[in-house]
């Protein structure tokens, strides 16, 4: 036992951090925040339990002396977080940290894009799940078609930041839309990367009929387009990666549940109100909002992350049943972010 926790310590570094910055969303996805779950009456998190600008800050210095190289900034919908583009100025400044990306639903985006870009922002993905607004207006939940995301794509490539599009793919739900996202994005030069749905959450009414794997998702685009397959770029790179033939534009896709990649997870995450989770699947995340806030200097934190992470077994998608997906009480996705 004690020589597998060391293994798992060699293989799997923690080199990535996602911050959570609001659990609320001005979406419902249904595959996320179902709008009969997440209604009126949901009870969001309190603002005084959410980390200010200052303690995130804090944490990303420690993450950072503890390897960390990564950060992405996520949610809820990151963008209704008031001045986010002034926590990415200081996490900029951070050293040790040479990549800080947001991931969002695109909304806003057309309004922040400009600031975020010169807050020192280099990256944003966005999320689409349709080009359709019949498909895409029943996948959001509030009946937004996809123009307002499209303006904020262009928003952000007009700013200068580096944009990848996600597209989380269900049967029977926007399948349809496979080929025209691959066409609408390669003629724009936007990777675009394909996620199977997954069971995070306790809400979502996951089975495995419902998720399109990458294997269909490939053998369609194979129809269509010559694909070849583009090498990793570091170790833990999560998606795997094509590029279309005499193009430098690349296609992705996030396989966590048909060729899941625990082994080589490299990531940890906090919540908006500051828990430590070590997997997107947990029950349980270790509390360091308490320690920020009772404690000046950074060794109790780092003690706590260090011996929470080493502690690490997590495999959750390597040992995916239908039955897990169904008992396990986990975490809900708006409120770890993806
Ligand atoms: N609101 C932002 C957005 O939608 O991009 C950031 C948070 S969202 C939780 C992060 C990512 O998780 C999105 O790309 C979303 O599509 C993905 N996601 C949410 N629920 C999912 C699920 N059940 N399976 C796969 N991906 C999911
Ligand atoms: Fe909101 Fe993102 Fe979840 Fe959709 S996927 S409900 S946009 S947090
Ligand atoms: Fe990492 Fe957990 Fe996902 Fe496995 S299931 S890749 S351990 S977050």
């Amino acid at each position: 036992m004690e020589m597998e926790g060391v293994r798992d310590k060699l293989r799997r570094p923690l080199q990535d951090l996602r911050i959570s910055v609001t659990d609320r969303c001005n979406f419902r996805c249904q595959y996320c925040m179902p709008a009969d779950i997440f209604g009126p009456d949901f009870a969001f998190l309190p603002k005084a339990e959410i980390l200010s600008f200052e303690e995130i800050e804090r944490l990303a210095i420690v993450f950072s002396k503890l390897g960390v190289r990564k950060l992405r900034i996520t949610g809820g919908e990151p963008l209704l977080r008031k001045h986010i583009a002034s926590l990415i100025s200081r996490l900029t400044k951070i050293e040790g940290i040479d990549d800080i990306g947001l991931t969002t639903n695109g909304v806003l985006l057309a309004k922040e894009a400009d600031n975020l870009k010169k807050a020192g922002l280099k990256r944003v993905n966005v999320s689409l799940d349709a080009l359709n607004d019949d498909i895409f207006k029943k996948i959001n939940g509030r009946g937004a078609g996809s123009k307002v995301v499209l303006n904020g794509i262009e928003a952000a490539i007009r700013a200068g930041l580096g944009v990848k599009v996600n597209m989380v793919v269900q049967k029977e739900v926007n399948e349809t839309e496979i080929i025209s996202m691959a066409e609408h994005f390669k003629n724009m030069g936007v990777t675009l990367r394909f996620i199977e749905f997954m069971d995070v959450g306790n809400t979502n009414g996951w089975n495995f009929q419902k998720v399109v794997t990458k294997k269909e998702i490939f053998d369609r685009l194979a129809g269509h387009f010559e694909l070849e397959p583009v090498d990793p770029d570091y170790f833990g790179e999560v998606a795997k990666r094509y590029r279309y033939k005499h193009s430098n534009t690349e296609v992705g896709f996030i396989t966590s549940v048909s060729e899941s990649f625990c082994s080589s997870c490299t990531r940890a995450r906090i919540s908006a109100d500051g828990k430590f989770y070590t997997c997107l699947f947990a029950s349980k995340g270790h509390d360091l909002r308490a320690i920020l806030r009772t404690h000046q200097d950074e060794a109790p934190l780092i003690d706590k992350i260090r011996s929470v992470w080493e502690g690490r077994t997590d495999r959750y998608s390597d040992e995916r049943t239908e039955e897990s997906a169904r008992l396990k009480s986990k975490i809900e996705m708006s409120y770890i972010g993806g």
